[in-house]
């Protein structure tokens, strides 16, 4: 079964859809079949790797409104390993019909599953709020992926997503686990910034991934381009600090799963 990793902070503007793109394709390039999920009404994982919204025969929409397979709605990219399945911003009204429908919180968890073993690693971008669609991305993962931007407010509003993990292994999936608390935009010139990393770390002891990544403007770049920033600019700083964590998430997800087993 893939191993399914939710990028999820309810904070706007966090780096998610940075990390979601950016960490899949390197999974990819690292050989891992990888499908990047659009969970995002602003579709920006979808326009970030060169799709464009209007020419699509199907996406998730479809999915979770059971009108369509997973394996319908994907597409390949021009990287090798790396899937995706896009959105449109009609996701935004399929929440307000969702809310009254059946199984309403497993739609993403059932497409997932029936999918198989199509992939080793399945990545989903989260919107920027508590929503319908985040709890679906929370039911069908194994793991989330926090992005924690380095500024001032960093940690305020956290302990909402925090209880609401604690809600959703309380209920529907008892194995959600946090897999990483990632730092991102952290500017290397201002006190600030590793303040801020050092309360993070103090904040989640143990669970604060070893890389952090540096405020790039490429990796800012990389989305108009439609390309990852392993593509855009392989020798940035950017670049580098994604692909090491990559690494880190086979690692991590590795130890988990055998530490699991035994
Ligand atoms: P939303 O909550 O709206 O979905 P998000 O959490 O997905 O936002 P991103 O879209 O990844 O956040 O990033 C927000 C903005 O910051 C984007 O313009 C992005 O290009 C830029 N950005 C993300 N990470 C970095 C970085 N490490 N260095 C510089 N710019 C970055
Ligand atoms: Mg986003």
């Amino acid at each position: 079964m893939p191993i399914v990793i939710a990028v999820t902070n309810q904070k706007g503007g966090v780096g998610k859809t940075t990390t979601a793109i950016n960490v899949a394709y390197f999974l990819a390039k690292a050989g891992k079949k990888t499908l990047l999920i659009d969970f995002d009404p602003q579709g920006n994982a979808t326009s970030g790797l060169g799709v464009n919204k209007a020419e699509l025969q199907s996406s998730m929409i479809d999915v979770v409104k059971g009108d369509s397979d997973l394996a319908s709605a994907v597409l390949r990219t021009e990287h090798k390993n790396l899937w995706l399945a896009p959105t449109t911003s009609i996701l935004a009204n399929t929440e307000v019909e969702l809310a009254q429908a059946d199984k309403k919180f497993s739609r993403l968890k059932h497409a997932i599953d029936a999918s198989g073993d199509a992939y080793d690693f399945i990545i989903i971008d989260s919107p920027p709020s508590l929503s319908l669609l985040t709890v679906n991305g929370l039911i069908a993962a194994k793991y989330v992926l926090l992005p924690v931007q380095a500024e001032f407010y960093a940690l305020e509003g956290l302990g909402q997503l925090l209880e609401t993990m604690k809600l959703v292994r309380k209920g529907m999936n008892p194995a959600l686990e946090l897999l990483g608390v990632l730092p991102t935009m952290l500017d290397s010139r201002t006190t600030l910034s590793s303040q801020v990393h050092e309360e993070i770390k103090r904040h989640f002891p143990g669970k604060v991934f070893d890389i952090t990544i540096p405020r790039n403007i490429r990796l800012a770049e990389a989305p108009s381009h439609g390309v990852p920033i392993g593509v855009y600019d392989k020798f940035s700083k950017g670049s580098r600090a994604y692909k090491a964590l990559a690494k880190e998430v086979i690692t991590r997800t590795q130890d988990s799963l055998e530490a699991a087993a035994s």
